[in-house]
Protein backbone atom coordinates (compact mmCIF):
# COMPACT_ATOMS: atom_id res chain seq x y z
CA UNK A 1 0.00 0.00 0.00
CA UNK A 2 1.45 3.09 -0.78
CA UNK A 3 -1.31 5.35 -0.15
CA UNK A 4 -2.78 6.18 3.65
CA UNK A 5 -5.41 5.13 2.70
CA UNK A 6 -5.96 2.58 -0.07
CA UNK A 7 -7.04 4.20 -3.13
CA UNK A 8 -7.41 7.82 -1.81
CA UNK A 9 -6.35 10.28 -3.23
CA UNK A 10 -5.67 11.77 0.33
CA UNK A 11 -3.36 14.92 -0.77
CA UNK A 12 -5.24 15.93 -4.20
CA UNK A 13 -4.41 19.78 -4.38
CA UNK A 14 -1.96 19.97 -2.54
CA UNK A 15 2.12 21.29 -3.61
CA UNK A 16 4.72 19.25 -2.50
CA UNK A 17 8.85 19.88 -2.76
CA UNK A 18 11.11 16.89 -1.56
CA UNK A 19 15.11 17.98 -1.57
CA UNK A 20 16.71 14.77 -2.59
CA UNK A 21 13.86 13.00 -4.17
CA UNK A 22 16.46 10.84 -7.13
CA UNK A 23 16.58 7.99 -5.10
CA UNK A 24 16.71 5.82 -1.79
CA UNK A 25 14.39 7.39 1.05
CA UNK A 26 13.49 10.50 -1.17
CA UNK A 27 12.06 8.81 -4.04
CA UNK A 28 10.02 6.63 -2.00
CA UNK A 29 8.32 10.04 -0.25
CA UNK A 30 8.05 11.37 -3.78
CA UNK A 31 6.38 8.59 -4.78
CA UNK A 32 3.74 8.31 -2.12
CA UNK A 33 2.80 11.70 -2.47
CA UNK A 34 2.37 11.58 -5.87
CA UNK A 35 0.06 8.38 -5.88
CA UNK A 36 -1.66 9.86 -3.35
CA UNK A 37 -2.59 13.05 -5.68
CA UNK A 38 0.16 15.70 -4.44
CA UNK A 39 1.70 17.41 -7.22
CA UNK A 40 5.38 17.07 -6.47
CA UNK A 41 9.02 19.08 -7.14
CA UNK A 42 12.05 17.41 -6.52
CA UNK A 43 15.57 17.85 -5.99
CA UNK A 44 19.35 16.52 -6.79
CA UNK A 45 22.64 17.79 -6.99
CA UNK A 46 23.64 15.45 -9.99
CA UNK A 47 22.42 16.14 -13.78
CA UNK A 48 22.00 12.25 -14.28
CA UNK A 49 19.33 11.95 -11.60
CA UNK A 50 16.06 10.40 -12.57
CA UNK A 51 13.23 10.88 -10.34
CA UNK A 52 10.30 9.02 -9.90
CA UNK A 53 8.27 9.52 -12.93
CA UNK A 54 5.55 12.44 -12.73
CA UNK A 55 7.66 14.35 -10.35
CA UNK A 56 8.78 18.10 -11.65
CA UNK A 57 12.75 17.99 -11.44
CA UNK A 58 15.23 20.99 -10.44
CA UNK A 59 18.78 20.39 -10.02
CA UNK A 60 20.55 22.29 -7.12
CA UNK A 61 23.29 21.69 -4.54
CA UNK A 62 21.31 22.16 -1.30
CA UNK A 63 24.71 22.90 0.61
CA UNK A 64 24.63 26.42 -0.97
CA UNK A 65 22.56 29.55 -0.68
CA UNK A 66 22.52 29.95 -4.83
CA UNK A 67 21.03 25.99 -4.39
CA UNK A 68 18.52 27.12 -2.24
CA UNK A 69 17.54 30.34 -4.24
CA UNK A 70 17.06 28.21 -7.01
CA UNK A 71 14.76 25.41 -5.88
CA UNK A 72 12.77 28.04 -4.22
CA UNK A 73 12.55 30.22 -7.51
CA UNK A 74 11.30 26.27 -9.16
CA UNK A 75 8.71 26.35 -6.30
CA UNK A 76 7.31 29.60 -7.31
CA UNK A 77 6.97 29.28 -10.98
CA UNK A 78 6.16 25.80 -11.37
CA UNK A 79 4.31 25.18 -8.28
CA UNK A 80 3.13 28.68 -7.57
CA UNK A 81 3.68 28.30 -3.83
CA UNK A 82 3.83 25.43 -1.17
CA UNK A 83 1.95 23.47 1.26
CA UNK A 84 4.30 20.65 1.76
CA UNK A 85 8.24 20.81 2.12
CA UNK A 86 10.17 17.17 3.17
CA UNK A 87 14.05 17.94 3.65
CA UNK A 88 15.20 14.71 2.85
CA UNK A 89 19.10 15.85 0.88
CA UNK A 90 21.69 14.57 3.66
CA UNK A 91 24.49 12.17 4.48
CA UNK A 92 28.62 12.43 5.34
CA UNK A 93 31.47 9.96 5.17
CA UNK A 94 32.03 8.16 8.34
CA UNK A 95 35.49 8.46 9.72
CA UNK A 96 37.98 7.18 12.38
CA UNK A 97 37.05 9.89 15.38
CA UNK A 98 36.03 13.10 15.41
CA UNK A 99 39.98 14.72 14.68
CA UNK A 100 40.06 12.87 11.89
CA UNK A 101 37.22 14.67 9.91
CA UNK A 102 38.72 17.87 7.68
CA UNK A 103 37.47 20.92 8.46
CA UNK A 104 36.00 21.06 4.89
CA UNK A 105 33.84 18.34 5.87
CA UNK A 106 32.63 19.33 9.35
CA UNK A 107 31.41 22.30 6.96
CA UNK A 108 29.97 20.27 4.65
CA UNK A 109 27.72 18.31 7.05
CA UNK A 110 26.40 21.50 8.73
CA UNK A 111 25.46 22.58 5.20
CA UNK A 112 24.02 19.52 3.76
CA UNK A 113 22.36 18.00 6.94
CA UNK A 114 21.38 21.25 8.83
CA UNK A 115 21.93 24.64 7.31
CA UNK A 116 20.07 23.45 3.86
CA UNK A 117 17.12 23.16 5.85
CA UNK A 118 17.24 26.40 7.25
CA UNK A 119 18.71 28.33 3.88
CA UNK A 120 15.64 26.82 2.27
CA UNK A 121 12.51 26.90 5.32
CA UNK A 122 13.86 30.95 5.43
CA UNK A 123 12.95 31.45 1.39
CA UNK A 124 9.67 29.15 1.69
CA UNK A 125 8.24 30.12 5.07
CA UNK A 126 7.22 33.41 4.72
CA UNK A 127 4.20 32.19 2.13
CA UNK A 128 3.19 29.21 4.17
CA UNK A 129 2.78 31.51 7.00
CA UNK A 130 0.99 33.77 4.75
CA UNK A 131 -1.53 31.22 3.48
CA UNK A 132 -2.09 30.32 7.42
CA UNK A 133 -1.22 26.30 6.47
CA UNK A 134 1.25 23.81 6.06
CA UNK A 135 3.86 21.10 6.83
CA UNK A 136 7.48 20.84 7.27
CA UNK A 137 9.21 17.34 7.97
CA UNK A 138 12.95 17.95 8.06
CA UNK A 139 14.82 13.95 7.61
CA UNK A 140 17.24 13.40 10.51
CA UNK A 141 18.87 10.45 11.91
CA UNK A 142 18.26 8.11 14.73
CA UNK A 143 22.18 8.51 15.16
CA UNK A 144 21.53 11.46 17.14
CA UNK A 145 20.54 9.01 19.71
CA UNK A 146 23.92 7.55 20.07
CA UNK A 147 26.39 9.78 19.19
CA UNK A 148 29.03 8.04 21.23
CA UNK A 149 31.79 6.01 19.28
CA UNK A 150 30.39 7.41 16.46
CA UNK A 151 32.16 7.19 12.94
CA UNK A 152 30.83 10.33 11.82
CA UNK A 153 30.35 13.09 14.68
CA UNK A 154 29.82 15.59 12.40
CA UNK A 155 26.69 14.07 10.60
CA UNK A 156 25.31 13.11 14.18
CA UNK A 157 26.13 17.31 15.56
CA UNK A 158 24.78 18.56 12.18
CA UNK A 159 21.55 16.09 12.06
CA UNK A 160 21.41 17.50 16.01
CA UNK A 161 21.05 20.89 15.47
CA UNK A 162 18.61 20.40 12.42
CA UNK A 163 16.12 18.90 15.34
CA UNK A 164 16.61 21.22 17.81
CA UNK A 165 15.82 24.02 15.04
CA UNK A 166 12.81 22.01 13.74
CA UNK A 167 11.66 22.17 17.15
CA UNK A 168 12.49 25.50 17.44
CA UNK A 169 10.67 26.22 14.59
CA UNK A 170 7.57 24.73 15.48
CA UNK A 171 7.16 27.02 17.75
CA UNK A 172 7.46 30.01 15.46
CA UNK A 173 5.50 28.87 13.06
CA UNK A 174 2.08 27.12 15.29
CA UNK A 175 0.15 30.58 15.75
CA UNK A 176 0.41 30.17 11.53
CA UNK A 177 -1.18 27.10 11.15
CA UNK A 178 2.30 25.62 9.83
CA UNK A 179 3.23 22.49 11.57
CA UNK A 180 7.16 21.32 11.36
CA UNK A 181 8.09 17.86 12.85
CA UNK A 182 11.18 15.50 12.15
CA UNK A 183 11.75 12.24 10.88
CA UNK A 184 14.32 9.85 12.50
CA UNK A 185 15.05 6.83 10.61
CA UNK A 186 17.06 4.32 11.93
CA UNK A 187 19.23 1.95 9.68
CA UNK A 188 17.63 2.27 5.93
CA UNK A 189 18.72 -0.08 3.01
CA UNK A 190 19.28 2.59 0.26
CA UNK A 191 22.13 3.32 -2.02
CA UNK A 192 23.15 6.67 0.09
CA UNK A 193 22.89 4.46 3.61
CA UNK A 194 24.65 1.37 1.65
CA UNK A 195 27.63 2.96 0.70
CA UNK A 196 27.89 4.78 4.20
CA UNK A 197 27.88 1.13 5.91
CA UNK A 198 30.24 -0.51 4.12
CA UNK A 199 32.74 2.26 5.17
CA UNK A 200 31.61 2.67 8.66
CA UNK A 201 31.64 -1.43 8.75
CA UNK A 202 35.75 -1.02 8.67
CA UNK A 203 36.02 2.49 10.34
CA UNK A 204 33.65 1.23 13.94
CA UNK A 205 35.58 -2.13 13.72
CA UNK A 206 39.57 -0.02 13.60
CA UNK A 207 37.36 2.21 16.65
CA UNK A 208 36.42 -0.71 19.03
CA UNK A 209 32.72 0.60 18.47
CA UNK A 210 30.65 -2.04 20.25
CA UNK A 211 28.91 -4.52 18.33
CA UNK A 212 25.43 -3.43 19.62
CA UNK A 213 25.82 0.21 18.25
CA UNK A 214 27.33 -0.87 14.71
CA UNK A 215 26.85 -0.88 11.09
CA UNK A 216 25.88 -4.85 11.16
CA UNK A 217 23.35 -5.44 14.55
CA UNK A 218 20.27 -6.08 13.45
CA UNK A 219 16.95 -4.45 14.84
CA UNK A 220 14.11 -6.04 17.69
CA UNK A 221 11.89 -6.12 14.41
CA UNK A 222 13.99 -8.24 12.84
CA UNK A 223 14.88 -6.59 9.55
CA UNK A 224 16.36 -3.46 8.05
CA UNK A 225 14.13 -0.24 6.81
CA UNK A 226 12.92 -0.15 3.33
CA UNK A 227 12.57 3.55 2.17
CA UNK A 228 8.43 2.97 2.04
CA UNK A 229 8.58 3.05 6.15
CA UNK A 230 10.14 6.41 6.38
CA UNK A 231 7.93 7.61 3.58
CA UNK A 232 4.69 5.92 5.51
CA UNK A 233 6.09 7.82 8.58
CA UNK A 234 6.96 11.16 6.75
CA UNK A 235 3.15 11.06 4.37
CA UNK A 236 1.55 10.71 8.01
CA UNK A 237 3.20 14.23 9.29
CA UNK A 238 2.43 15.66 6.28
CA UNK A 239 -1.17 14.71 6.18
CA UNK A 240 -4.39 16.33 7.91
CA UNK A 241 -4.19 13.21 9.96
CA UNK A 242 -1.32 14.57 12.29
CA UNK A 243 -3.05 18.13 12.30
CA UNK A 244 -2.91 18.39 16.27
CA UNK A 245 1.24 17.90 15.87
CA UNK A 246 3.73 19.95 15.63
CA UNK A 247 7.53 20.41 17.18
CA UNK A 248 7.82 16.12 17.50
CA UNK A 249 10.30 13.87 16.57
CA UNK A 250 9.31 10.69 15.09
CA UNK A 251 11.71 7.83 15.41
CA UNK A 252 11.33 5.43 12.83
CA UNK A 253 13.79 2.56 13.14
CA UNK A 254 12.38 -0.89 13.63
CA UNK A 255 12.11 -0.59 17.67
CA UNK A 256 16.26 0.18 18.15
CA UNK A 257 16.52 0.61 21.98
CA UNK A 258 19.57 3.15 22.58
CA UNK A 259 22.33 2.08 24.99
CA UNK A 260 22.94 4.03 28.30
P1 LIG B 1 20.76 8.62 -0.57
O1 LIG B 1 22.20 8.99 -0.57
O2 LIG B 1 20.37 7.27 -1.02
O3 LIG B 1 19.96 9.74 -1.42
C1 LIG B 1 20.22 11.08 -1.12
C2 LIG B 1 19.43 11.99 -2.04
O4 LIG B 1 19.82 13.34 -1.73
C3 LIG B 1 19.76 11.77 -3.52
O5 LIG B 1 18.64 12.13 -4.30
C4 LIG B 1 20.90 12.77 -3.75
O6 LIG B 1 21.03 13.09 -5.13
C5 LIG B 1 20.42 13.94 -2.89
N1 LIG B 1 21.52 14.81 -2.47
C6 LIG B 1 22.67 14.44 -1.86
N2 LIG B 1 23.46 15.52 -1.70
C7 LIG B 1 22.79 16.58 -2.21
C8 LIG B 1 23.09 17.95 -2.34
N3 LIG B 1 24.26 18.47 -1.93
N4 LIG B 1 22.17 18.76 -2.93
C9 LIG B 1 21.00 18.25 -3.38
N5 LIG B 1 20.65 16.96 -3.28
C10 LIG B 1 21.55 16.14 -2.70
O7 LIG B 1 20.24 8.92 0.94
P2 LIG B 1 19.15 8.18 1.85
O8 LIG B 1 17.90 7.98 1.10
O9 LIG B 1 19.82 7.06 2.53
O10 LIG B 1 18.94 9.28 2.99
C11 LIG B 1 17.94 10.28 2.91
C12 LIG B 1 17.92 11.05 4.22
O11 LIG B 1 17.70 10.15 5.31
C13 LIG B 1 19.23 11.78 4.54
O12 LIG B 1 18.96 13.01 5.15
C14 LIG B 1 19.92 10.83 5.50
O13 LIG B 1 20.83 11.52 6.35
C15 LIG B 1 18.73 10.30 6.28
N6 LIG B 1 18.98 9.02 6.94
C16 LIG B 1 19.20 7.88 6.19
C17 LIG B 1 19.44 6.68 6.82
C18 LIG B 1 19.69 5.42 6.07
O14 LIG B 1 19.99 4.39 6.72
N7 LIG B 1 19.58 5.37 4.76
C19 LIG B 1 19.47 6.59 8.31
C20 LIG B 1 19.21 7.84 8.97
C21 LIG B 1 18.97 8.99 8.30
P3 LIG B 1 22.47 13.59 -5.73
O15 LIG B 1 23.50 12.62 -5.27
O16 LIG B 1 22.29 13.60 -7.21
O17 LIG B 1 22.67 14.96 -5.20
Amino acid sequence: MTTLENGSLEFKGKRALVTGGSRGIGAAVVRQLLDAGAEVLTTASSTASTPPEGATFVQADVRTKAGAETIAAAVREQLGGVDIVVHNAGGARPHEGSSAIPDEEWQDALDLNYLASVRLDSLLVPGMRERGEGAIVHISSAAVLTPEFSPFLHYVAAKAALESYSRGLAAELAPFGVRVNAVSPGRVTTPGGEATRERWAEVAARMGVPPELGAGATTPLGRDGRPDDIANAVLFLASGRASWLTGRNLIVDGGEFPMG
